[in-house]
């Protein structure tokens, strides 16, 4: 954002108008800041200072739905009352909007454009008993587990709020809670997800929506990425189709890079697999990096692939229209996995003096990306962003759940994961307090285990699609007793 734009934030039941946060500096004597302030908190003072109230006429209703996570939806149902067709679906960042799901007695079934990972999560039911909170193992009442949550949170020297699997309200509440108890925020994602925050903040990067990909890409080069697993449905919802908003006959090419296509699984016009070492891809992109720039190489291989290989993939770079660079950061899991990413952007970046070319980086699993979205526009940072001297302060590495718990320094743990019940809390020395979907099954029983509603299945909610401009409104779609994320968090807090 430029200096001097104005963006949108909530404070309380308000959204204002604020203006933007690199003005810090030329206005700190205006708002008193001592110069000798930690630079994150005098931030933090000016951003809290500069509010302006939003004219009457500007339209911030939606911005008020997303806050509260009451998107007004009207399900559209199909022929059979107990079929909802039209449903976003919640668990991968792809957040397919074309669900038809039935209901029968509280149990949900995918009856059509589901996947593996939707079929799972979506028709996984209550089991009897599941809903009910616990304390110390033993059945609890809901205040009860609120009550015992809020006094491990009071008594904590240095809380941890972390998995953080919640949609945009959740998000929110997280982040009112952990200033509230001046605790830690990080998302059980952000080890993956730092490897492209890095390269963000470092050099910047130059991506597409999956709109542009599904209308405009002629070349899709997947990066040592297991697409089908992590996003099943990403090459029948973004490459699949012929028709387009501008033509009928629409045909994009699949490179795959380090990383093939599972048995059974073909492409229409077949993938080509460049057989390169995933660790060295690095070296792959910077040859070339080389032979886009027309650099004449030495080299007689690059990541074990012989550099005619590569020569020809650069020339295909260069002849496509609309290219685009896939990945999964997950999946680029070795050291210093980020150069790698970066590499990457610099070579989109390259491209784009020729042609035009973007990455897409795929993630929003567990609501990583909402997390980080709202993260970023509540306190300035993204995950791993602490609030214990009082004031948003980030450090990927401090911050990290891993450390906090293998040192001790986390006392409490408040672990989140709405999304999957198979995400469960690491152990650590300290207490632990488990928001997490019936059926959660732990290693060693948490202090307090308070079941909530998942977000587009129990309660209405929103989330934001791996290319991060799309916020998606999800349903409710049974009746459930569950409260949900934002709903109990609240209740802690008010009971600190
Ligand atoms: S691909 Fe992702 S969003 Fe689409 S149905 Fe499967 S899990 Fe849901």
């Amino acid at each position: 954002m430029r200096e001097g734009a104005y963006c949108l934030v909530q404070v309380g039941a308000n959204i204002r108008l604020e203006r933007n946060l690199s003005m810090t500096d030329r206005l700190l004597p205006t708002f008193g800041a001592p110069a000798d302030m930690p630079w994150q908190a005098r931030h933090w003072a000016v951003r809290k200072s500069l509010k302006v109230d939003i004219p009457r006429h500007c339209d911030v209703r939606g911005s008020m739905h997303l806050s509260r996570g009451q998107v007004p939806v009207t399900m559209s149902r199909s022929s059979s009352s107990s079929e909802v067709s039209n449903v976003t679906c919640p668990f991968c960042g792809l957040a397919c909007d074309d669900l038809v799901v039935g209901t029968a007695a509280g149990r949900l079934a995918v009856r059509a454009n589901g996947c593996p990972i939707s079929l799972a999560l979506f028709e996984r039911g209550s089991t009897p008993g599941a809903a009910q909170p616990r304390v110390g193992g033993k059945a609890a009442t809901l205040e009860q587990a609120v009550g015992e949550a809020a006094r491990l949170l009071r008594e904590a020297r240095q809380p941890l709020v972390a998995g953080l699997g919640t949609d945009v309200a959740g998000a929110r509440a997280a982040t009112r809670l952990a200033e509230r108890c001046r605790g830690v925020l990080d998302h059980m994602n952000s080890t993956a997800a730092g490897r492209n925050a890095l390269v963000v903040q470092d050099s910047g990067w130059i991506t597409t929506t999956l709109s542009e990909v599904r209308n405009r890409a002629d070349l899709v080069v997947v990066a040592a990425s297991d697409i089908p697993s992590r996003f099943p449905r990403f090459f029948e919802r973004c490459l699949g189709n012929r028709e387009t908003m501008f033509g009928a006959e629409r045909q994009c090419e699949v490179v795959l890079l380090g990383l093939g296509l599972p048995d059974g699984l073909t492409l229409n016009p077949p993938a080509k697999l460049v057989p390169c070492e995933v660790p060295r891809l690095q070296e792959a992109f910077a040859v070339l990096r080389a032979l886009v720039a027309g650099r004449a190489l030495q080299a007689r291989e690059a990541a074990g692939v012989p550099l005619l290989v590569w020569q020809e993939l650069a020339d295909r770079m260069l002849a496509a229209h609309y290219g685009v660079i896939a990945w999964a950061a997950a999946d680029l899991d070795f050291p210093h996995a980020e150069l790698t990413v970066q590499v990457l952007c610099e070579l989109i970046k390259d491209l784009n003096r020729k042609t035009r070319f973007a990455g897409l980086p795929l993630g929003g699993t567990d609501g990583d990306l909402t997390v980080d979205a709202v993260l970023l526009w509540q306190t300035g940072f993204g995950s791993r962003t602490s609030y214990a001297r009082g004031y948003p302060e980030y450090d990927p590495y401090h911050y990290s759940t891993a450390r906090l718990l293998q040192t001790g320094e986390a006392d409490v743990l408040l672990w989140i994961s709405s999304f999957n019940e198979a995400r469960t809390p690491p152990s650590g020395p300290g207490a632990t307090v488990a928001l997490g979907r019936p059926g959660m099954n732990f290693q060693r029983e948490p202090e307090v285990f308070i079941p909530v509603g998942t977000p587009g299945i129990d309660h209405a909610g929103c989330m934001f699609r791996s290319d991060r401009v799309v916020a998606l409104p999800l349903r409710r779609l049974r009746e459930a007793a569950l409260p949900g994320v934002a709903e109990v968090l609240g209740a802690i807090e008010g009971a600190l």
